[in-house]
């Protein structure tokens, strides 16, 4: 277990400060707005429509879940506030600022790593600061990398890391700019039951320390709740917002809480929301 238990920024800390500096800067930042936001693929088969007249305000801080099932335009929305994509319609902005292209404002952790395969562990952490022209790269990445327990893996190549651990060291690269935004793309959506609670735990406590604003998918009902501080729930196609549920189980949370009689009531309203929408798409094939 040792092995899996992140490190505290506290005792994390090394020359550079980093994780200090992210806790000054991270508080107060992250705000997004999405107003009308429509997003339309266009295809051989014709077009879909992912996303319509989408409205959606995340706090800074915040940390809010997108639950819905496969294919409702989750990953969109996060790809269009990751400004990877460009809505078809509407406006979007961080901080009052449009979103109009990939911005170093928005850390970005996928299901299934992305760490350059041809970089050490510690290169792939310091890739994102050394881009950004910032102080001390390599200082920055091992501090990060202490941050979610891995500094002994600073050599190592990414392809000889567990799932679990090629996660965290994306999680390490994705805060390793200082983003205000962080966006998970069901990033424990891969791993075994036990690694995926532990990652959820330690998720939790890198959030608290740095109040940095999370925007994170998943299509698991449980996660949802444990993590957020609200869960909106996604409509199939055309995607936009079936409901919005404000999750007012105390902090910090530990697992246990999934026992407790406020969890299940959750649990039971979101999951006849979700079923609604599943029964659509099974109706429109009849
Ligand atoms: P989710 O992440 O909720 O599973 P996505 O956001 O990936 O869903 O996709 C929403 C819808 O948009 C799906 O019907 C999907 O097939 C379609 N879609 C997503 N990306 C593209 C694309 N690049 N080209 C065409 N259709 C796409
Ligand atoms: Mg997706």
């Amino acid at each position: 277990m040792a092995i899996l238990a992140f490190n505290t920024p506290a005792d994390a800390e090394t020359g550079d400060h980093a994780a200090e500096r992210m806790l000054r800067t991270g508080s107060g930042k992250g705000r997004i707005e999405g107003r009308d936001l429509t997003m339309r693929f266009s295809s051989k088969k014709g077009d879909v429509i992912a996303l319509e007249n989408l409205d959606i305000d995340i706090k800074p801080g915040e940390f809010l879940a997108l639950l819905g099932p496969s294919g409702c335009g989750k990953s969109t929305l996060l790809n269009l506030i990751a400004g990877i994509l460009k809505p078809t319609s509407g406006t979007l902005a961080i901080d009052g600022n449009e979103i109009k292209g990939p911005n170093p404002g928005c850390g970005i952790v996928f299901q299934h790593h992305s760490l350059f395969p041809w970089m050490s562990v510690l290169e792939n952490v310091a890739f994102g600061p050394r881009n950004l022209g910032h102080d001390d790269p390599v200082g920055t990445a091992r501090t990060f990398l202490s941050l979610v327990g891995l500094e002994k893996q600073s050599k190592a190549w990414p392809s000889s890391l567990s799932g679990g651990m090629q996660q965290r060291v994306g999680i390490a690269r994705a805060l390793a700019t200082y983003p205000p935004v962080l966006l998970m793309d069901e990033p424990f959506g891969a791993l075994d039951a036990q690694t995926r609670s532990i990652m959820q735990e330690e998720l939790l406590k890198i959030w608290s320390k740095f109040k940095i604003t999370v925007v994170f998918v998943t299509h698991d009902i449980e996660e949802a709740i444990f993590l957020a501080d609200r869960v909106v729930v996604m409509k199939t196609l055309p995607g936009g917002i079936k409901r919005d549920v404000t999750i007012d189980l105390p902090r910090s949370r530990d697992p246990a809480i999934i026992k407790s009689e406020l969890f299940n009531t959750y649990r039971g309203q979101i999951f006849e929301l979700i079923r609604e929408e599943t029964l659509k798409v099974f109706g429109s094939h009849d």
